[in-house]
């Protein structure tokens, strides 16, 4: 009896000991943290990501068909701050995955790293489609937020692959060399961004306009998520004419004759800009999204 009960003990310890070969299984709910993911972990692992590139991050049909990938998954990789509160938990429950239950290190929240912009201030209130009201979640547009998600999936993946854990560094290091290397290659482009007025529709450019020093001096929705109205839009149309702005910035997805709208009463021009790797084609990778975007802002800002 004692030799067959520690031979389970042994087939256990067998069962739950990951094969040399395994990669590690990651899903990520966006493109940017997918890409980062990727270059950290290399082939150490397995990634897919939830939503599109050129979708609304946040109103994203998340297909039935990823309830399969995250009941195999290890780690589960999110944005956080609500972004992903439209469908995650749906996903998570179908799943029904021990291993990306709130206080496991595979449910990354990835924002717990990041110094969040536009932090809520007193009770929360999503009453008035407020739909930011955790604080801004698009913290990934500034890239020394890649550099700390670079290290945080550095850490997680080691701790759930300690075999593998010097090369999630190396992963990690190698990204952040190469993004050094990108931002010593745009500084000219940073130049001819910094304190120039803009505006844009959603706050998501917030992040991007800290890092680059651009000055937006408005937004189309008078909250983030919420539409504009036409008192809003006159305000907008005062400020644009008060600060010199002459330029708006918007994600693919939202209302172009708005914009176009705006653009005709003021004299400025509409600049479509992708939020996410994938948003459009250019934007192949979390270097290039952020190249392009710096490369439409400082052409269109000259
Ligand atoms: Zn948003």
């Amino acid at each position: 009896m004692r030799r067959l009960l520690i031979g389970l003990h042994a087939l256990v310890l067998v069962l739950m000991a990951r094969p040399a070969s395994a990669q590690l299984q990651v899903v990520t709910s966006t493109t940017d943290l997918y890409d980062i993911a990727t270059a950290v972990g290399g082939p150490l692992i397995r990634a897919v990501h939830i939503s599109e590139g050129y979708q609304d991050p946040h109103f994203v049909e998340a297909k039935p068909s990823f309830i399969l990938r995250l009941r195999d998954a290890d780690v589960f990789a999110f944005v956080g701050l609500d972004l992903e509160i439209g469908w995650m938990p749906l996903l998570l429950q179908g799943a029904r995955n021990r291993k990306l239950q709130p206080g496991q290190p595979g449910y990354l929240d990835v924002s717990s790293v990041v110094q969040v912009l536009d932090a809520a201030r007193g009770p929360v209130d999503r009453s008035q489609g407020d739909v930011h009201p955790m604080g801004n979640p698009h913290y990934w547009l500034n890239p020394e937020n890649g550099r700390r998600i670079a290290r945080l999936f550095a850490g997680t993946f080691g701790a759930l692959d300690p075999q593998h854990a010097a090369a999630y560094q190396d992963g990690a290091a190698r990204f952040q060399a190469r993004l050094a290397e990108q931002e010593r290659s745009w500084t000219p482009l940073l130049a001819a961004i910094r304190g120039q007025p803009v505006v844009a529709w959603h706050t998501s450019w917030r992040y991007l306009a800290d890092y680059t020093g651009l000055d937006i001096v408005g937004f189309l929705e008078p909250k983030p998520g919420v539409p504009p109205s036409p008192a809003h839009l006159a305000g907008l149309i005062a400020t644009m004419k008060r600060t010199g702005a002459k330029l708006i910035i918007m994600e693919p997805f939202y209302d172009r004759k708005t914009a176009d709208f705006v653009a005709t009463r003021t004299g400025a021009t509409v600049l479509v800009l992708p939020p996410s790797v994938g948003g459009i084609k250019a934007a192949t990778d979390y270097f290039q999204l952020l190249r392009y975007n710096l490369e439409q802002l400082a052409a269109a800002l000259r």
